[in-house]
């Protein structure tokens, strides 16, 4: 699927720290998550309003959750 394959090449752009390729990967990976949410009938700006107000658990933004990563983005390695 072409969207994983994006996200693994935004993986790489992440660990490389080139910002060019950075914004162009992220670009992608937006592009095909519209695209699979349009076929898929899924109304992507509805969708994204779980998101409106920060966290859906926390309310912060980004999350403040205490789980370990996986849920806040600023624990994430690159
Ligand atoms: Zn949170």
């Amino acid at each position: 699927m072409w969207f994983i394959e994006e996200v693994g090449e935004l993986a790489q752009a992440l660990r490389s720290g080139n910002p060019n390729e950075l914004a162009e990967e992220f670009a992608d990976v937006l592009a095909w998550l519209a695209t699979s949410a349009s076929i898929a009938g899924v109304d992507l700006d509805e969708a994204a309003q779980k998101y409106a107000n920060g966290c859906p658990k926390c309310g912060q933004t980004p999350c403040q959750c205490p789980e370990p990563a996986g849920c806040n983005p600023q624990q994430w390695q690159p």
